[in-house]
């Protein structure tokens, strides 16, 4: 393929606004997959994707497309929406030239259309802009030019309208990407340098890496290096996503596609690491920016037996999510497991759906806690989140971009649903790391009797102490079984204690009457239950009560 007829570009837009449903179309109008009624949303795979209806991870096609007398390559990455995988968003664009930024022709922009449309201008792509879904009763495409017009500075005749669900005028946005978005500049003659843009792993066939070239030529057989690692390889497959894996002979610069190369173990599949010829070195490619957890989470195995099984299972999940990190850890209630970091609490809930679906792995997830980092943000809720306004942009007569900084942890759990139903939808939200600041933070102990409970020390903030506190003991009480005396469940600053829950004493089972068999039932079970339980002062708590604790809802 001439270098010329290739066209490399991604979908981006907020969540919902069609980006997955206009990959649906292009994929069909391209033949590359039947034109059928039930194409909907093809590119998400994941079962977790197919459930929540939304896309968590970036896929990639390859469509072929005649266009006046030429054929064209259009190599088409589709990418989530929502604030927690815009990472995803930026690496799939370090392998593209222009971006269809999709907005829909009722919402118009939303937080996440600012966002995506940035990190394309910021990586000088081609934006297209797409107004969707005009189709809908209350479309107002002209609003959303003038909107696009506003915020982004693009000419409003640039804006193409269509309806991704019916078709409609589909074909100019093919038409638009091969005219306005220019073929990549790469060097065919120069040796192979291979940006591998993501990787997944197969049980079979090992890491599947997504490389996009950008000089030279790959082809089955070569021995390639990894410029990371400085392991060397032999290619055992190239092909391209159709949007499904297809065996070619060679990689030409330009386009993007698949690499096998008997990588067995997940570290050395980086993402971001570049590929060359074993006898021809090269310098690397920019990688990318590493991810920047926002959300951590203990993670442990229900059965400690099932250690290593997990284990291989994190390590195969983050292979394919690179965002995650992933540190030892351990527990007194819980045992061995990991800290792992996530970039919000929709990420952390699908890594921990991904995990059970993908990987049989069945886990306990603690409570999501953050490192102490301030973040900007926009809406109402604001003084009981502990914000501070930095700025307002109307973007039209009816709706208007707030800045605030915010304290991380206000906004990771339940902030955006709190957002959102305030607001009856209307409102969106997104938010980068504006670095540490300081805060009045205090240490909360938990004490069953006058006795710290290791396990559920925390940090929180002064104003917030005392109902979290209450929360934890009401959750305690509620998860512990009752026991021969009183038990005291006390959330404690320093010395002064802030809120308390007593758990009232339990009635010994040879006071129940009933026959002996049941009794003996009784105690068989009360026995098992005490291997698994710890002891704090003289008070047994089960690791079950732990976990419910803990544990995120
Ligand atoms: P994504 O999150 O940006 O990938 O959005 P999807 O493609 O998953 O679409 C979100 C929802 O909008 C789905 O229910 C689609 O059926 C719907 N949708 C997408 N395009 C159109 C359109 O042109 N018209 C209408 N009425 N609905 C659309
Ligand atoms: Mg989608």
């Amino acid at each position: 393929f001439p270098v010329e007829n290739i066209r490399n570009f991604s979908i981006v837009a907020h969540v919902d606004h069609g980006k997955s449903t206009l990959a649906d179309r292009l994929l069909e109008l391209t033949g590359t997959i039947d034109k059928t009624k039930n194409n909907k949303q093809v590119l998400d795979k994941l079962q977790v994707e197919r459930e929540r209806g939304i896309t968590v991870k970036a896929q990639t096609a390859s469509l072929f497309h005649n266009c006046e007398g030429k054929q064209y390559l259009l190599n088409l990455i589709d990418t989530p929406g929502h604030v927690d995988f815009s990472y995803e968003v930026s690496r799939s664009l370090s392998a593209c030239q222009g971006v269809l930024l999709v907005v829909d022709a009722n919402e118009g922009i939303q937080a996440q259309t600012v966002a995506n449309f940035f990190l394309a201008f910021e990586a000088q792509l081609s934006v297209i802009p797409v107004i969707n879904k005009i189709d809908l009763k209350n479309a107002d495409p002209e609003r959303v030019e003038n909107q696009i017009e506003k915020v982004f500075d693009i000419p409003s005749d640039e804006c193409i309208k269509i309806s991704a669900k019916l078709g409609t005028n589909v074909e100019s946005v093919l038409q638009a990407v091969i005219e306005r978005i220019p073929p990549p500049k790469v060097h065919r003659k120069n040796p192979l340098r291979a940006l591998v843009f993501d990787s997944t792993f197969d049980q079979y066939r090992g890491v599947i890496a997504n490389v996009a070239l950008f000089d030279g030529v790959v082809s089955k057989g070569d021995k390639i290096v990894s410029a990371h690692t400085q392991k060397t390889y032999e290619v055992s497959e190239v092909g391209v996503l159709n949007p499904n894996e297809q065996p070619t002979h060679k990689l030409y610069a330009g386009q993007v596609g698949y690499l096998i190369a008997g990588m067995k173990n997940v570290t050395e599949a980086q993402i971001g690491d570049t590929l060359y010829l074993h006898k021809q070195p090269v310098e690397p490619l920019p990688g990318f920016k590493s991810a920047k957890p926002m959300v951590f989470a203990g993670m442990y195995p229900v059965d400690q037996s099932e250690y290593n099984n997990l284990k291989s299972a994190i390590e195969k999940l983050t292979l394919n999510d690179s965002s995650v990190t992933v540190h030892r850890d351990s527990s007194l209630a819980l045992g061995a497991g990991w800290r792992l970091g996530f970039l919000g609490l929709l990420h952390m809930e699908v890594f921990n759906q991904r995990l059970e679906q993908e990987y049989n792995a069945s886990v306990i997830l603690t409570t999501p806690t953050v490192p102490y980092k301030a973040v900007l943000s926009s809406s109402k809720l604001i003084k009981a989140r502990r914000a501070v306004q930095k700025n307002m942009i109307f973007i039209d007569q009816n709706r208007v971009m707030l800045k605030y900084l915010f304290p991380l942890n206000e906004i990771v759990v339940d902030f955006y649903d709190s957002l959102k139903s305030l607001s009856s939808g209307y409102a969106s939200f997104d938010y980068e790391d504006a670095g540490y600041q300081t805060a009045e933070l205090v240490k909360m102990d938990i004490l069953l009797n006058g006795n710290t409970v290791e396990e559920l020390v925390t940090v929180v903030h002064k104003d917030k102490a005392h109902s979290i506190g209450k929360a934890i003991c009401e959750r305690l009480k509620d998860s512990l079984p009752r026991q021969l005396f009183e038990i005291a469940i006390q959330a404690a600053i320093g010395s002064k204690i802030i809120a308390r829950e007593t758990l009232p004493i339990f009635k010994n089972i040879f006071q129940y009457g009933g026959d002996i068999t049941r009794k003996m039932k009784l105690l068989k079970r009360q026995a098992e239950g005490k291997k698994k339980l710890r002891k704090i002062g003289n008070v047994e708590v089960p690791k079950d009560a732990f976990i419910k604790v803990l544990k995120t809802q």
